[in-house]
């Protein structure tokens, strides 16, 4: 049950892709492997198969690619290691191990050192950030990731979402994780500002609604962002520095769900 994580070698610079591991997938009608962005991959799947997570998976259209690299060439590239052979698609060789099973192994590429599983990757964060504005929403919506218990300010936003029919229990946390997400910015890319948009989003899903009616009745969430063409965008009242404040203050105190 991986963090975000890096591997590293502890003699040499070689470096194995970071991140969860690899990521599940549902495949579309045409059989093509679509990503499932972690946190929130039920709805994906959902969203990809139009079957539920238990029918999609027991129509065998869900599956886990794993970060792979070969050993022999130092290819690295995606594998799903229940249903794909371990073949390397560069150099044909049969050598071929996940991020995961390489852990306390020798390195492939100086064989000297051992593979290491890193420390969580900490996010870089703006020196002057003590000084940013922050709504308090955000705090919120942190307090309550951390907590899971309902904020004042959001209870109107639980209490609409009942009343949406298909909704489930969870989908304010749902709201929740995908805002955070969204607010820390690209984990990925070092110092980048967060994505312009969340989203597409399908209004059919009644957790897409409930994410409609959450911002509809949160004030405090009105003023920060707006829906437009089945997406999330921030407001353009919003500054800079609040987009700072959001983003600096989010990374520090959400650490996502782990993967299991
Ligand atoms: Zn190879
Ligand atoms: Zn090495």
């Amino acid at each position: 049950v991986p963090l975000i994580e890096a591997f590293t070698c502890n003699e040499c610079d070689f470096k194995l892709p970071t991140g969860w591991g690899g990521y599940v997938y549902a495949t579309d009608a045409e059989g093509k492997r679509i990503v499932c962005p972690h946190p929130g991959e039920g709805y994906a799947i959902q969203r990809i198969t139009g079957l539920t997570y238990e029918d999609a998976d027991a129509a065998g259209r869900v599956g886990f690619n794993s970060d792979c690299i070969c050993l022999a060439c130092l290819e690295q590239f995606k594998l799903d290691l229940k249903r794909d052979p371990r073949d390397c698609p560069a150099c044909k060789s049969h050598e071929v191990k996940s991020t995961k099973e390489l852990i306390d192994q020798p390195c492939p590429a100086c064989r000297k050192g051992t593979v290491r599983r890193g420390s969580p990757i900490r996010w870089p964060l703006d020196p002057d950030r003590a000084s940013l504005p922050v709504p308090q929403i955000v705090k919120d919506f942190c307090e309550y990731a951390e907590t899971r218990e309902v904020p004042a300010s959001l209870q109107e936003a639980q209490a609409a979402i009942k009343t949406i029919p298909g909704t489930k229990k969870h989908d304010l946390f749902i709201v929740c994780i995908h805002l955070l997400g969204w607010w820390q910015g690209e984990f990925f890319e070092r110092d980048s500002e967060q994505a312009k948009s969340l989203g597409p989003y399908e209004l059919k899903w009644p957790w897409v609604q409930a994410f409609r009616a959450a911002v509809d009745c949160t004030p405090g969430l009105n003023r920060l962002i707006r829906w437009s063409d089945g997406s999330w965008f921030f407001r353009d009242e919003i500054t800079a520095a609040e987009l700072r404040g959001i983003k600096n203050y989010t990374r520090e105190h959400y650490k996502p769900p782990l993967m299991s």
